[in-house]
């Protein structure tokens, strides 16, 4: 049985290894990706005792949504699992915009809730901030979203500090996702104080760095997808990075591990953090990265990884 941890202090359970789904049916973000391998991996993904998805209506313009709903039906699973999904960008005349106002908001909950073939959404996000929307107001729509049964939980995404506390002033934020990884460590000083001191959770996003972190590509290795165009896989600062990352490989070869678990590892022995949504492309990298469980790094190891990516 998989060690389950509640999230912050809303009432939602997971494993702790959760997935994280832009590449589930994310056709604008990796050309290659095929559905029926998909579908294997979410279905290889909750045989395996995962509960907890991580989408939104832009991994393909509502595609993962639909394609999660479809799976969790056809399994009959959907009490079981615990979804997040997130929402606030619109095309208005082809024209993609960011809304965060309680009108929009509640649409497209309701949109998600179609897409995903459910009555309520475990996790709502707000996914970008926008210019103009108080911050207190948008989540205040959440919070009677929430209170009508719509949603378990209100988080925010891609917020800075700032608008953090704004829309948290009436105390209704539960979860924060944001960009943290071991090559990407900012959030340890711009949130985590906060959001332990109001028990937000937070939750890391590109916890791989893309798949950097995950220990199997080399300086020979392309991408053809958004990777080809993010700087840390570019000349130089890719080289320095993947030094780094062999780094991890005695470690995690004296634990019998794998890089991959080594950090998320690392993730999971920070309190400011309950739960991780690394992505997967593949069946097998869902199963490897839900073997995290089984490793216990100790404070030296895991002082020793924080100095490496210091
Ligand atoms: P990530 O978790 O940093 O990296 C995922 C990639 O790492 C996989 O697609 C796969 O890529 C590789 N990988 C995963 N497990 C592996 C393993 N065991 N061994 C070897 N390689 C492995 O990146 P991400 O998926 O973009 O981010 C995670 C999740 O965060 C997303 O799915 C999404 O739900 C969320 N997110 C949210 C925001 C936001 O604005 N809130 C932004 C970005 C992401 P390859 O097979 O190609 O190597």
């Amino acid at each position: 049985m998989l060690n389950k941890v509640r999230i912050g202090k809303t009432d939602l359970v997971v494993n702790p290894i959760g997935l994280g789904a832009n590449a589930i049916g994310g056709h604008n973000l990796y050309p290659d990706i095929d559905e029926q391998t998909n579908r294997d991996l979410l279905q290889t993904a909750i045989n395996e005792g995962l509960n907890f998805i991580d989408t939104a209506f832009t991994y393909g313009m509502g595609r993962s949504e639909e394609i999660i709903g479809e799976v969790v039906k056809e399994m009959g699973k959907r009490h079981d699992l615990i979804i997040a999904t997130k929402g606030t960008q619109k095309f208005v005349d082809g024209e993609k915009m960011i809304d965060n106002s309680p009108e929009y908001l509640r649409e497209t909950v309701e949109a998600s809730l179609k897409r995903l073939q459910t009555d309520y959404i475990d996790l709502f996000y707000i996914h970008y901030p926008d210019e103009n929307t108080p911050k207190y107001e948008a989540v205040g729509a959440l919070k009677e979203l929430k209170d009508a049964g719509k949603i378990r939980a209100i988080g925010v995404s891609n917020f800075s500090p700032e608008q953090l506390k704004e829309a948290n002033q009436d105390g209704y934020v539960d979860v924060l996702q944001g960009h943290y990884n071991l090559l990407n460590r900012q959030a340890e000083q711009d949130y985590f104080p906060y959001t332990l001191e109001h028990s937000i959770s937070f939750v890391p996003y590109f916890p791989f760095a893309s798949g950097l972190l995950a220990g199997k590509y080399t300086k020979e290795t392309t991408f053809n997808d958004f990777r080809s165009k993010m700087p840390h896989f570019q000349g130089e600062a890719f080289e320095h990075n993947l030094a780094k990352v062999e780094k991890l490989r005695e470690i995690a070869a004296a634990k019998d591990t794998e890089i991959s678990n080594l950090v998320l590892a690392c993730y999971l022995a920070q309190d400011a953090i309950d739960c991780v949504i690394p992505g997967a492309k593949k069946p097998e990298q869902v199963i490897r990265n839900l073997s995290t469980l089984e490793v216990q790094l100790s404070k030296d190891e895991f002082e020793l990884i924080n100095r490496i990516f210091s």
